[in-house]
C-alpha cells in the first residue's frame, strides 16, 4: 500500500455552492474535478478540511467512527472561514456515498478507509481579499490507507518551541490550510536541525499541541491535556481517549500548564500524541533549550500502548462499543 495519502479510491462525492444554495451532490471520478486560477481558496485560503475513518469489520458491515462530530467540527470550521454551511443531512448523506460508492475498494483490517471532506471558496474573484466567498465547493476524498505502524512503532522526538505558534489563539481550534502552512517551516527546521520528528508548540511556555495531533502526558494517575480555549484542535481521538481514561479510574485533567511543569513530571510519566490517522502516537523524548528530557525511561509508554489498543479494539469490532461512538452504514 502506498504511504498514507497518496493512494484514492475511483469515486469521491461533490457539491457546488452556487446562487445561494447547494446543489444536488454526485459522485465524481477525481480528474473531473476543475478549479480556476482566480479561485477564492487560492489566493486566501478558503478552506478547511476532516479527517476520519471507515472500517470493514470481519463481519464484512462497513462502519464509522464518531462520524457526526466530525460533520460538526466541520461546520465550525465552515463558520469560521465565513464559508457557506454545508447542513447535517448533506454532510452525513455524502459522506456515506463516498464510502458506499466504494465499498469495494475499502481495505479488511487492520487497514481502513481514511476519508478526507473538504470545503473551499471557489468564487472567481481576486478582488475578494476582505469578502466571504459567494461560491463553495464540497467534496468528499477517499484514500485506503494501511496499518499507520505496520513499520514498528517507535517513540517520538519532540522538540519543545517557545517562540513559534502553529495557529493564533482563536484559530488554531479550525481544522484550516493555513495553519499547516504556518506551522511548516518550524517543523522543517526541527527536523534538518534537531532530528526532531515533530514540534510541541508552547508558545509563552502554555503547552499546547504539536502541528497536527493533540499532546497528552500520563503523569502517574493524572492524564493531562491542555483544556480547549480556540488555540487549539479539539480532537475527537482527545476526546475519546480522555472518555476511555476516566472510565478506566484515571483522573482526567484538561487545564493550562507550563513547559517546568511537563519537565518537572516527565521522570514518572508516559507522553503521547493522539488523532484520526496514527491514533496514539507514543512520544519518548523532548527537546529543549538543546538538552534531552526523556519521558520515563523514553521507552514506548505501557498505558500509552494499552489507550491505543483499547480505541482501535472499538474502532475495529474486537471490543464492545459502549460509548456508542460506531455506526455501521452497510
Ligand atoms: C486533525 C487534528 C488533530 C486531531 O484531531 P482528531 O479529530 O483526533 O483526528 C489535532 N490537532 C490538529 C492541529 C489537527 O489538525
Amino acid at each position: 500500500m502506498a504511504a498514507f495519502g497518496q493512494e484514492f479510491t475511483s469515486l469521491m462525492a461533490f457539491c457546488r455552492y452556487q446562487d445561494d444554495q447547494w446543489q444536488k451532490p454526485s459522485l465524481t471520478t477525481l480528474d473531473d474535478f476543475k478549479l480556476t486560477p482566480q479561485s477564492h481558496v487560492l489566493h486566501y485560503a478558503s478552506t478547511c478540511f476532516e479527517g476520519l475513518k471507515a472500517y470493514r469489520w470481519a463481519d464484512g458491515g462497513i462502519r464509522l467512527f464518531r462520524y457526526q462530530d466530525n460533520i460538526k467540527r466541520l461546520r465550525a470550521s465552515a463558520k469560521a472561514l465565513c464559508l457557506p454551511i454545508p447542513d447535517e443531512a448533506l454532510l452525513d448523506d455524502m459522506i456515506k456515498q463516498a464510502v458506499l460508492s466504494v465499498s469495494d475498494e475499502i481495505p479488511d483490517l487492520p487497514e481502513s478507509l481514511y476519508i478526507r471532506p473538504t470545503l473551499i471558496g471557489t468564487e472567481n474573484n481576486i478582488g475578494a481579499a476582505g469578502k466571504a466567498s459567494k461560491e463553495a465547493y464540497l467534496y468528499i476524498l477517499t484514500s485506503p490507507v494501511g496499518d499507520y505502524f505496520s513499520g514498528g512503532i517507535r517513540p517520538l522526538k519532540l522538540l519543545i518551541d517557545e517562540v513559534n505558534m502553529r495557529s493564533t489563539p482563536t484559530f488554531g481550534q479550525v481544522k484550516t490550510g493555513g495553519n499547516y502552512a504556518a506551522a511548516l517551516s518550524s517543523v522543517m527546521r526541527a527536523r534538518e536541525q534537531y532530528g526532531a520528528d515533530q514540534v510541541l508548540y508552547c508558545p509563552q511556555a502554555n503547552v499546547q499541541e504539536t502541528g497536527a495531533a493533540n499532546f497528552f502526558v500520563l503523569h502517574k494517575n493524572r492524564l493531562i491535556t491542555k483544556k480547549l480555549d480556540g488555540s487549539i484542535l479539539p480532537g475527537i481521538t482527545r476526546d475519546s481517549i480522555m472518555q476511555l481514561a476516566k472510565n478506566q479510574g484515571f483522573e482526567v485533567i484538561e487545564c493550562d500548564f507550563t513547559v517546568d511543569e511537563l519537565i518537572s513530571w516527565l521522570p514518572d510519566s508516559e507522553a503521547f500524541l493522539s488523532g484520526t490517522a496514527a491514533v496514539i502516537s507514543p512520544v519518548g523524548e523532548f527537546i529543549y533549550n538543546n538538552k534531552i528530557h526523556a519521558a520515563g525511561n523514553g521507552e514506548i509508554g505501557q498505558q500509552t500502548l494499552a489507550f491505543r489498543e483499547q480505541l482501535t479494539a472499538i474502532q475495529q469490532g474486537q471490543q464492545s462499543d459502549n460509548f456508542n461512538w460506531v455506526s455501521q452504514i452497510q
